[in-house]
């Protein structure tokens, strides 16, 4: 359950899938999450863990879910807490600029996980993760890591950061630079693009930068006896060696990740809004304010989203890393004329990048 709980941004990240890629969603939403949309999400979540018998994590996201403040954040993690079962984790996506010693008290009660986003080194966050003002966001973030790491529960705290790949910085100081934060794990993510606009660094459907800049990372993952996690990375492997993923986005499970708004409205994965304007609508006008959350996730409208990971291009459902690659992403198969029944824009990468993996598995790369 991903909870927008404000729907602007302090920062203006030039690459931003809500606000810079083409949807205007975010425009007719209420800045923040009101307390009535709130009591209505309280009781829904409630019955829906007692309904379907299996707990879900609750990630605040934004826009920027900070801008909340202190006061409403405190209000909205202590009833989360104190309505769902304890098996039902609770999480922070942020920016971190706002991330101050009081919020970080918050969190810390209520037992919430923190991810912040962060792409590197100044150079390489500062070309991208900018403010309003054009400004530059990585020294504020260092300091807010700094805060987090030395609150006494940083452990329980720091989940991790998470980072957008820039295939033309070089991975092996990216590496060495997420390490040196003393972060628990950093989570690594592909820039957005589909067949009709192609990420940002990628020439062709067929070139393999992502493919190779991950694989260095890969390189530098395990050759480290003590890195960081990298999901992405362990989530691949484990699969190639017949495991299961945690996340979306590789393998064959099945997330159906929800979304509700500002306004109550609820919604598709929003990363659907970089393949074009409103695709992470459904087509039924579903709120929390009018609807059963446990009735909407047992429509036959949202079991098709829900396996939405699993591709149906032929050439995927055909192809020997479909059950490691998964056909990457949803948003990042779109093409306007067959829509969502194509090939990941990164197949190339991936398939790079799992043989890299199988050669490392298989000893060859390490004696080569
Ligand atoms: S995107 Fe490419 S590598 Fe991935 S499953 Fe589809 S065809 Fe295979």
């Amino acid at each position: 359950m991903l909870l927008k709980v404000a729907s602007r941004c302090n920062l203006n990240c030039t690459y931003c899938y809500v606000y810079n890629m083409g949807d205007d969603g975010w425009r007719s939403q209420p800045k923040r999450m009101s307390g009535s949309v709130q009591a209505a999400i309280f009781d829904q979540l409630e019955d829906l863990a007692r309904l379907q018998d299996r707990p879900f994590s609750v990630v605040l996201h934004g826009g920027e879910p900070l801008l909340l403040g202190a006061e409403r954040l405190d209000d909205l993690l202590g009833s989360l807490r104190g309505r769902l079962p304890s098996q039902c984790s609770l999480h922070l996506q942020t920016n971190g600029t706002l991330l101050d010693d009081e919020m970080l008290d918050i969190c810390a009660n209520y037992d919430v996980g923190i991810s912040i986003s962060l792409d590197g080194p100044e150079a390489a966050n500062d070309r991208f993760r900018i403010d309003l003002k054009g400004k530059g966001s990585q020294a504020r973030v260092m300091e807010a890591i700094q805060r987090v790491r030395a609150h006494p529960k940083a452990k329980e705290l720091f989940s991790g950061l998470l980072a957008v790949v820039d295939p033309g910085t070089d991975p092996q100081e990216i590496y060495t630079f997420f390490k040196n934060t003393g972060t628990p794990s950093v989570d690594f993510l592909y820039r957005d693009g589909n067949h009709d606009l192609l990420p940002f660094g990628k020439a062709t459907f067929d070139s393999t930068e992502y493919g190779q800049w991950m694989s260095k990372i890969l390189d530098c993952y395990l050759a480290d006896s003590a890195p960081p996690k990298i999901r992405v990375l362990d989530d691949m492997l484990k699969l190639i060696l017949g495991g299961m993923a945690r996340k979306e986005g590789v393998g064959l499970s099945e997330y159906g990740i929800v979304i509700i708004d500002t306004d109550g409205s609820i919604n598709k994965n929003d990363t659907l809004k970089s393949a074009q304007s409103s695709a992470d609508l459904f087509s039924s006008d579903w709120s929390v304010l009018e609807h059963s959350l446990h009735e909407i996730v047992n429509t036959a409208e949202f079991q098709a989203y829900h396996v939405a990971q699993n591709p149906s291009s032929a050439e995927c459902r055909s192809c020997p890393h479909l059950a490691v690659c998964g056909g990457g992403m949803p948003a990042h198969r779109w093409r306007k004329d067959s829509e969502f029944d194509n090939p990941s824009v990164f197949c190339a990468d991936q398939q790079f990048l799992i043989d890299r993996m199988r050669q490392w598995i298989n000893g060859q790369y390490a004696a080569a």
